[in-house]
């Protein structure tokens, strides 16, 4: 493809994206796409010759878009939102331009030094502890986050080596029922093993970690013998937005000397409004890691996930291998960061760009405003819901997502628990919203997700309509 043909099919692209915006509330939210239909529509082998872009546009339209479904719709709820906007789509499109790889500061210095930057603006608007400062990097996924964490907790607890007696210990990992399954996949993936997987009881009304129960398993693990590697305390649980103590948390941490991660994934962003800032409260003093993903709900498109460490040393020690190959002057002379010692791949996007477009567009000004029409939204939904005693709803939501469950009267738990089910599937089988659910206590309950920028207050009522349609009997 030569510039001159790049510029015009370009300029075709950059159209097709700002009509599909356009008209994506036209659109039913969830696609109607059955097993194998795009695979069906596709031809079975690729082209012999080069078929250049014209006809691309079209393919698009005719059979991939029936298999898509709309996550930047106003009446998309189903998950957390996973924003994309305009200034985060260039950034991101400038990274695929450039076509850097930004594994270590010789490959590019700007890739380095720009997420530098950007990692302390972000601690900066969410005006995190200054031990953070210098030591973020932007990771692909919460997921690896958590990974890289728990690998870093590893190596701090003894890097795998027997005891001074000779004998290998086990390594445990504590989470809660409500931590995000990422964090049992990370034991699973370093070799911790699900079997050490610990998990710690939760306050039946908050859900939030108990952190006498965490004291008493840690106790018991370490006399039998094993060698506690790590806690992941969340803020903001994938269910329900929960929040474990992080303060009290952090105090058991403290005493038996295990790392902490604070996984907040979604809620994290919040901070960047000064009402929000006690999703902070603990980190300051007792975080050894913490991540937050822009790519949820700081209008930031998928990847973007930020992770911090207290101190860099542990994670450093435990995935910096330097191949022959890679050697430089650079790196040798200690006076930079190679970002690829702070993840798992070696290679890297040049993600930066996409964050630092993001946060040069909105401001902090920007970006509080859409986090807090996104908490608005789910205050006012949450309100009429409770007016309704038809129904019921959870009390906190302070992040954007509503759960909330119809009271189906006379029905028995698990008769009321499919009536739920099947008004789900109705109302995502209508195309007008998507919901998700969860269970709670034994019941299900409807979760409604508020927090794409093209979510209005009109698209709210419209839903709770239809919900209420779908719902009452
Ligand atoms: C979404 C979520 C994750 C996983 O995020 P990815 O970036 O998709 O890996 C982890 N923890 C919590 C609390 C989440 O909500």
């Amino acid at each position: 493809m030569t510039p001159d043909e790049f510029r015009r099919y370009g300029k075709q692209v950059i159209d097709w994206i700002a009509d599909y915006h356009e008209s994506i509330a036209s659109r039913p939210v969830m696609s109607r796409a059955e097993p194998g239909d795009v695979l069906a529509a596709l031809p079975e082998h690729p082209p012999e010759k080069g078929e250049g872009f014209d006809g691309l546009l079209a393919a698009l339209d005719r059979d991939i878009m029936p298999g898509v479904t709309h996550w930047q719709h106003p009446s998309f709820f189903g998950y957390f939102p996973s924003n994309s906007t305009g200034p985060s789509i260039l950034g991101d499109l400038l990274s695929s331009g450039l076509g850097v790889q930004g594994m270590m500061w010789a490959t590019s210095p700007a890739a380095t030094e720009l997420e530098t930057r950007v990692a302390d603006w972000t601690a900066d608007l969410l005006d995190l502890p200054a031990k953070f400062r210098g030591n973020g990097a932007i990771q692909d996924s919460a997921s690896s986050a958590c990974l890289v964490a728990l690998l870093s907790a590893l190596h701090q607890a003894g890097g795998g080596a027997p005891g001074p007696d000779g004998i290998d210990r086990r390594r445990t990992l504590y989470i809660s029922s409500q931590t995000h399954s990422s964090l049992e996949k990370a034991a699973r993936v370093a070799g911790v093993g699900s079997a050490n997987v610990r998990v710690v009881d939760v306050d039946p009304v908050t859900l939030a970690m108990d952190p006498a129960h965490l004291d008493a398993l840690l106790t018991e693990d370490a006399a039998a013998g094993a060698v506690p590697a790590m806690v992941c305390a969340t803020v903001g649980t994938t269910s329900t937005t929960a929040v474990d103590p992080v303060p009290a948390i952090g105090e058991v941490c403290r005493r038996h000397g295990v790392w902490l991660h604070v996984d907040a994934a979604y809620a994290g962003v919040a901070a960047v409004c000064p009402e929000f800032r006690w999703v902070n409260e603990g980190l300051a003093e007792y975080a050894s890691s913490y991540s937050t993903n822009p790519h949820k709900w700081m209008l930031t498109n998928f990847d973007c996930t930020l992770l911090w460490m207290a101190d860099r040393a542990p994670m450093l020690n435990a995935l910096s291998i330097l191949p022959e190959y890679l050697r430089n002057n650079a790196t040798t002379s200690g006076d930079v960061i190679d970002y690829r010692d702070w993840q798992i791949p070696l290679g890297r996007r040049f993600r930066a760009l996409k964050l630092w477009s993001v946060i040069r567009w909105y401001g902090a000004e920007g970006l509080r405003e859409h986090i807090r029409t996104g908490s608005g939204l789910a205050d006012e939904l949450a309100a009429l819901i409770a007016a309704d005693p038809r129904y019921e709803v959870r009390p906190d939501h302070p992040f954007g997502l509503v759960c909330f469950r119809p009271l189906w009267d006379g029905l028995t738990t698990d008769e009321a628990n499919a009536a739920t089910m099947d008004a789900l599937n109705r109302l995502n089988a209508s195309g007008d919203l998507l919901l998700s659910h969860t269970k709670i206590g034994g019941h299900v309950l409807l979760r409604m997700a508020i927090g794409a920028p093209s979510t209005e207050r009109r698209h709210i009522l419209a839903a709770w309509d239809r919900i209420r349609e779908e719902t009452t009997a």
